[in-house]
């Protein structure tokens, strides 16, 4: 098996689906399962249950969305709020390093009634920790081409309703995203589904298959959406997050009518890119009255990275000047 060496709850797994009566993919999918890397991005905050929740949902959600666009860089998912959650923020490189965190109101009151309101058995409403705002969708490639965004409002009910908003505003793609997360007994849990159709353009001749006519090949694809569609409704939360099965074991039960077959999977890790020159360099720039203000009266300050929480401690006197 292509996907043996890598650990099923720390990769994204490309698949494909046809309609069964040949091998032409109509529909393309994605899922993530980085349960594995939320763990340990999740121990070293200390956010209430139902935040870490949204957390890792925001975890699994950019690494499943990440992984179906064409770059070379940073895949962002941030969301600003006027609830109680202000920033929700998850990031992936191409090559699978994975970050998050979340700013929130210190309001302890608040966070327990929205946990009393939230139903364990679905996913996190946003309404009730973020309020109105907006969630951003970026990728950035890091060259002059520059950045590329969609802004959703936050008025959804789910992040995986927003993921589709932006699919529905950019792409155009009949899209399905499902977002799950939640931690039990071995840990964090968090998976996202992606289903996307493929443009039905009559398919290609591969000299196996008769090729179809434009209105074949579309009311194939009909079919494969709509069989897609209701299969993957089919499947429960506690499937989605069973830490027993693997992406391929779920995509292969669940599709096996649709002659599924994957692409080799892509790892996902908890990996941070905050270092020290990074750090020298912000502290470089800040105006001698900013540094005096970070540090203590014996002239000493810590950075604390808000990703990954690596303290890095400096005197006032001995930052290199430009
Ligand atoms: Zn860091």
């Amino acid at each position: 098996m292509l996907n043996d060496n890598l650990p099923a709850d720390a990769q994204i797994l490309p698949f494909y689906l046809a309609d069964g009566s040949d091998d032409v993919a109509l529909i393309r999918g994605r899922m993530a399962s980085v349960g594995r890397p939320a763990n340990s991005i999740l121990e070293r905050h200390d956010y209430p249950p139902l935040v870490a929740t949204l957390q890792a949902e925001a975890l699994a959600l950019a690494a499943c969305l990440s992984s179906t666009l064409k770059f070379d860089g940073v895949f962002t998912l941030q969301a600003k709020g006027d609830g109680l959650v202000r920033t929700l923020f998850a990031d992936i490189t191409e090559a699978g390093h994975l970050r998050g965190y979340t700013a929130m109101e210190d309001n302890p009151t608040g966070f327990q009634a929205a946990a009393l309101a939230h139903d364990p058995s679905g996913s996190v409403c946003l309404g009730s920790l973020m309020g109105s705002g907006y969630i951003a969708f970026t990728v950035d490639d890091g060259t002059s081409n520059g950045r590329y965004q969609g802004i959703v409002e936050l008025d959804e009910r789910h992040l995986s309703d927003a993921a589709m908003k932006w699919y529905e505003n950019s792409e155009q793609l009949d899209t399905i995203v499902v977002c799950a997360a939640e931690h039990g007994a071995d840990g964090w849990q968090a998976v996202a589904l992606m289903l996307q159709r493929i443009a039905a353009d009559g398919g290609k001749d591969d000299g196996a298959s008769t090729p179809k006519t434009n209105e074949q090949a579309r009311a194939a694809s009909d079919d494969a959406w709509h069989t897609a569609k209701t299969l993957l409704g089919s499947i429960t939360r506690g499937e989605l997050l069973d830490p027993a099965l693997s992406p391929e074991d779920i995509i292969f039960r669940l599709f096996n009518s649709m002659a599924p077959h994957s692409a080799p999977a892509r790892p996902v890790l908890d990996q941070c890119r905050c270092n020290v020159e990074k750090i020298e360099s912000m502290l470089q720039q800040l105006a001698p009255d900013d540094i005096d203000d970070m540090a203590d009266h014996d002239g000493n300050l810590t950075v604390t990275c808000e990703f990954c929480k690596t303290h890095r401690a400096y005197h006032k006197d001995a930052i290199p000047r430009l």
